[in-house]
């Protein structure tokens, strides 16, 4: 799983937080503070000036069809109500929350449900968000920088525009410490931090554009329309979905193989094994132009032979007398390939054959199986799986050893029990 998570974080041009609001939470539901002033701020200033941040985001990305509603004044004397479901600006950070240095911060909430996957990135539909300024700088109006009138103020609107990019679900295109050498990454509205008497950020650059398109513009998705898990050969059909229209794909397998069909494809996966699918899909939109995705569903096929023992072993299970009528089973099936073996049962029936009623059926990997009386019994294993069931039969002789003296009880982890019962055995056999 290690590689997997490298390559879904290398893959992305962009940084985002993961979060997303889904379309019906839109318009954004927005109030600010029982306390419209901020003291460093003219009256009646501070709602206009959020009106106008939100303004910077849907006017530098139209395409991503971002929209806000006033909804009024919500009365935060109390402090700052979490998780209220109402995306508050607060002015005077009624709950104390903010460390020298900060200008401002964006509290946001998932509602817990990973709805979304693009790029290979999951996003969390938004439940909440609040942002707080921190009521011990001073800030600034946008009018005033820009007339010189500035002795060191930050720029509320700068910080009001970032912290919304925020909100919408924008990382920062550079973080504090790392090491940042693009100058557009360093001017962007979502660079972590700001300059006093600077109002640049209220114009987001292109590379906050792309991000906010990335996350609310014209996309596609893929996915199967067929089973995804089956005996191999194994074929599977996807189609790309969109709003806009598809222009182009180039599909990658996992298997190798690949295809520039669209908007469907159906492949053939002659090979055993569990397969990530990636689509890169071209997208036109006579709005908002051509836009490039690549989703990556990961481990999204399996494809499977029949169940099959370990290399090195013909039959699917070893059995070893241990103690009394007790011997243990050591099962060799191959489950490399995840998800290719999904069901086992083990039949005991008295007598060489396999026939009449089982007088036991046990559910278990690798079980101890416990006999009732001497004589001979024919164990029957089989294991299932999309490839379809196979299994192993072998007949015993029982007979009473005797008492477990001087045994170890423990019974091993399945990756460890060939090994554990290697030694159980050679205890067992010096005994006798
Ligand atoms: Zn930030």
């Amino acid at each position: 799983m290690l590689s997997l998570l490298l390559l879904t974080s290398s893959a992305l041009a962009w940084k985002h937080t993961g979060f997303y609001w889904p379309d019906d939470r839109y318009p954004i539901e927005w109030w600010h503070d029982g306390d419209p002033l901020e003291d460093s701020l003219p009256e009646d200033y501070c709602q206009p000036v959020i009106q106008s941040s939100w303004d910077n985001w849907q006017e530098a990305a139209p395409c991503a069809g971002l929209s806000d509603e006033y909804q009024g004044e919500v009365d935060s004397m109390d402090g700052r109500s979490s998780g209220d479901g109402m995306t508050t600006f607060h002015w005077e950070d009624p709950s104390d929350e903010q460390e020298p240095g900060v200008l401002g911060v964006t509290y946001t909430i998932g509602n817990g449900r990973y709805s979304l996957t693009k790029n290979g990135q999951t996003y969390q539909e938004v439940y909440d968000s609040d942002i707080v300024f921190n009521d011990g700088v001073d800030f600034g109006v946008t009018e005033d920088i820009l007339n010189g009138i500035c002795a060191g103020e930050t720029s509320i609107e700068s910080v009001a525009t970032h912290e919304i990019g925020h909100l919408h679900g924008l990382g920062h295109s550079c973080e504090q410490g790392e090491s940042c050498t693009d100058s557009d990454l360093q001017e962007a509205t979502m660079y972590w931090s700001a300059s006093g008497c600077d109002v640049s950020g209220i114009d987001p650059n292109i590379d906050d554009v792309t991000s906010m398109n990335a996350l609310y513009s014209v996309f596609g998705t893929f996915a199967a329309t067929t089973s995804t898990s089956g005996g191999s050969p194994l074929d599977v059909s996807f189609t790309i979905t969109s709003d806009a229209e598809v222009t182009g794909a180039l599909w990658t397998f996992g298997d190798g193989e690949t295809s520039e069909e669209y908007p469907s494809v159906t492949h053939t996966f002659s090979k055993e094994g569990q397969f990530f699918v990636t689509c890169t899909m071209d997208l036109a939109d006579p709005e908002c132009g051509e836009s490039s995705y690549t989703q990556t569903r990961i481990g999204y096929v399996t494809a499977c032979d029949k169940p099959h023992p370990e290399e090195g072993n013909d039959g699917f299970f070893q059995i070893e007398a241990a103690y009394g009528r007790t011997w243990q089973t050591i099962n060799h099936t191959d489950v490399s390939t995840y998800g290719c073996v999904d069901t086992i049962q083990w039949e005991i029936y008295e007598g060489s054959a396999a026939e009449g009623e089982p007088v036991q059926v046990i559910g278990a990997w690798s079980p101890t199986i416990e006999f009732e009386k001497d004589g001979t019994y024919t164990i029957l294993m089989n294991v299932g799986g999309p490839g379809g069931i196979e299994g192993s039969k072998m007949t015993i002789d029982v007979a009473d050893l005797g008492d477990r003296e001087s045994l170890c009880a423990t019974v091993p982890a399945m990756s460890g029990l060939a090994a554990a019962v290697g030694a159980f055995a050679a205890a067992f056999r010096r005994r006798r």
